[in-house]
């Protein structure tokens, strides 16, 4: 009387619900622990991670009321099996697997943001070390076409509920801009936004990794609000340019993480010079050092500072990160120098 028609029916309304404990999916928590036929009657077994009677009960309603629109071939008894492995302790907000969670993000639009997160990432798998990527940044996702994936992308499953990230550069990456048409415009609603960050950080089948690092869109808003919720976020990091304007805005954000106690891990400062390709001039187009002292005034370190490099227009043209191109130089220097002092201002906060 099981068909795996019936399993999946049951196991699809398991994701619908929400541990009121762990605020994780049932599906997501692995409490799916079977169906067999018990005599006449069908059994569901959930397993629990801990012995709370009181959320059992809810939860069996919840169970129950999600499976009205399903048609049971018999009775169903659900069963509660206390299963503590399952039980997310203290990892309860972590990704399982992601050993470091940062987010990118910035003040305002077109201080290089995606480009550097995008860039960072690309560093990173140059270095050795396993890295994800999403591209959260709802109002532009750019970060698909910068490693090549254009449009609307098929995301496969692997069975259990997760989709695999899309491999490119050495960096797993899932976007918003996978799920649409080039150029279709979406306006995503708060609620929406949050089930969505959520099942970027959940649902994806990330494996190990040392570096999940999240593209924000620019500014102050819902995503930001949902991670902080949704997760335990490592730290943000922030991308500005050197001008005032710039540093205005960079400040309204470090503030706004600050305020949702996300540690501040440090300031990247994006097209702080200009490097002569002739000669190696190095010039100060923008005012100097914004980065510096924006970092300063919130007792953040400043990473880095990023060159302005004329290929990057390029590079975004042609779908190849910058610093996987090419491999070393000034630009990729500037990168490797964020990713030791990311490493080293993590570690504070642990
Ligand atoms: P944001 O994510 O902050 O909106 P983008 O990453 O989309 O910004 O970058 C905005 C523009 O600036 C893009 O055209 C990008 O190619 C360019 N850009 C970013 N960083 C640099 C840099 N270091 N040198 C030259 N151009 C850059």
């Amino acid at each position: 009387m099981i068909t795996a028609e019936l399993e999946r029916a049951v196991q699809a309304a398991l994701e619908t619900i929400e541990h009121p404990g762990y605020k994780r999916s049932l599906a997501d928590l692995g409490m799916y622990g079977g169906l067999s036929a018990d005599g006449e009657s069908l059994r569901l077994l959930l397993r629990s991670p801990d012995a709370d009677k009181k959320a059992q009960i809810a939860l069996e309603a919840q169970v129950r009321k999600a499976l009205s629109p399903v048609e049971l071939p018999a009775k169903l008894k659900i069963r509660f099996e206390v299963d503590e492995s399952l039980k997310p302790g203290d990892d309860g907000n972590r990704i399982r697997g992601v050993k470091n969670l940062i987010a990118v993000g910035s003040g305002k639009g077109g201080v290089g943001k995606s480009t550097v997160a995008a860039n960072l990432a690309a560093a990173m798998a140059l270095r050795g070390l396993r890295v994800g990527l999403i591209d959260a940044d709802i109002y532009g996702p750019s970060l698909g076409r910068m490693f090549g994936l254009q449009g609307k992308i098929p995301l496969h499953g692997d069975g259990k509920n997760r989709i695999f990230p899309v491999e490119a550069h050495g960096v797993k990456l899932v976007s918003f801009s996978f799920m649409l048409e080039n150029d279709q415009a979406v306006i995503w609603r708060g609620p929406m936004l949050g089930k969505a960050v959520e099942q970027f950080l959940f649902q994806v089948n990330w494996g190990e990794l040392d570096y999940l690092i999240i593209d924000l869109p620019p500014g102050t808003g819902d995503v930001q609000l949902s991670l902080a919720q949704l997760v335990e976020v490592d730290g943000a990091v922030i991308v500005t340019t050197p001008q005032n304007v710039a540093l205005q805005d960079a400040s309204r954000a470090i503030r706004m993480f600050m305020d949702v106690k996300m540690p501040i891990l440090g300031v990247i400062e994006n097209m702080s010079e200009f490097i002569c390709p002739e000669c190696g001039h190095v010039s100060h187009i923008f005012s100097r050092n914004g980065g510096e002292s924006i970092a300063a005034k919130y007792s953040a370190p400043l990473l880095g500072n990023i060159p302005i490099t004329e290929a990057i227009m390029q590079s975004g043209e042609e779908g190849v990160p910058l610093a996987a191109a090419l491999k070393e130089g000034p630009m990729v220097e500037a990168y490797f120098q964020v990713i030791d002092r990311l490493a080293v201002e993590i570690e504070k906060y642990r």
